[in-house]
């Protein structure tokens, strides 16, 4: 039975209790417009946790002016029912007043440096809303452990920096992408993509796969390769980089493990995506 709690005051009641019960609790925070990337998240959630949360707030702060949060897929019906679905014990969708009732608040976390390259870049400010949504949602839920996408690649790695720096109390848990079966990462702005740009959509997962053949040519036949296969598809890149999974600064050597990331717009919509490789002659 999922319940759905509405305020914070809901949400404590039942967090009360769970503790109460000495029951280990996960998060899983979504923008809802659920899919089965998030169902994959909230798996894992159920296996490794006694209960699981889900929270669904579109979340004002890390959308610029002009950005997509007025036509975001509003789908709470289905999200329920995918929740139902996959066992979620409660359901936390808070309006913008009940997760900010001062109005946006001008006390943000600072996202630092890395939140200011790759999405950051086009995004302009889009981490601190993040981070500081983040850091609120687990407060408020007080998980043992909060699953995360690896689809969103510097926000993970970003949540995991600032659960480090801040002292949260919590486990994080990276989910690998979950595909359609073409290859496609799942993501709630599909449901923007007309069947043209479906197709041409795919360019960002062949343009990964076409990196990841040539690794071990080094670092910069894996750009070359997957900015020829967007090139090839008429697919504008807003960036092709690789960068150092543990700094997430651009790769400065030519081995080593990597992350290929991918931000390209298909139409109107902008997607990205990644994969994780090892860069330069493998070992023997
Ligand atoms: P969103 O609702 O898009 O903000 O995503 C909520 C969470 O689901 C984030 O941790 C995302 O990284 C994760 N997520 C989104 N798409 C996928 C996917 N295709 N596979 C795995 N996780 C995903």
């Amino acid at each position: 039975m999922t319940s759905v709690a509405r305020t914070r005051g809901e949400l404590a009641e039942a967090r009360a209790e769970w503790a109460a019960q000495g029951a280990s609790v996960a998060v899983v925070m979504t923008m809802g417009a659920l899919h089965a990337g998030h169902g994959e998240l909230i798996r894992r959630a159920r296996e490794m946790d006694d209960r699981v949360i889900v929270t669904d707030f579109l979340n004002p702060l890390q959308f610029a002016p002009g950005e997509d949060l007025d036509k975001y897929p509003r789908t709470f019906a289905a999200d329920l029912e995918l929740c139902r679905a996959e066992g979620v014990d409660l359901l936390f969708a808070p309006g913008p007043t009940e997760v900010y009732p001062g109005g946006d608040p001008a006390v943000r976390v600072a996202a630092g440096p890395v939140g200011d390259i790759l999405e950051g870049e086009s995004r302009p400010g889009h981490f601190d809303g993040v981070l500081t949504v983040v850091a609120k949602m687990l407060h408020l839920t007080d998980p043992h452990r909060a699953y995360f996408g690896q689809k969103d690649a510097q926000q993970l790695w970003l949540i995991a920096q600032m659960v480090r720096a801040l002292d949260f109390g919590v486990e994080i848990v990276e989910v690998p992408t979950v595909r359609d079966a073409d290859g496609l990462a799942l993501s709630s702005r599909n449901s923007y993509l007309t069947e043209g740009d479906r197709r041409s959509a795919l360019a960002l997962h062949e343009a990964l796969d076409a990196g990841e053949k040539v690794a071990e040519s080094g670092g910069v036949a894996v750009v070359t390769a997957a900015c020829h296969v967007l090139a090839e598809a008429s697919v504008p890149a807003d960036y092709v980089e690789l960068v150092d999974p543990s700094t997430f600064e651009p790769l400065t050597t030519d081995g080593g493990s990597a992350i290929l990331l991918v931000a390209a717009r298909v139409g109107s919509t902008r997607l990205i995506d990644n994969v994780r490789l090892t860069v330069g002659p493998s070992e023997r």
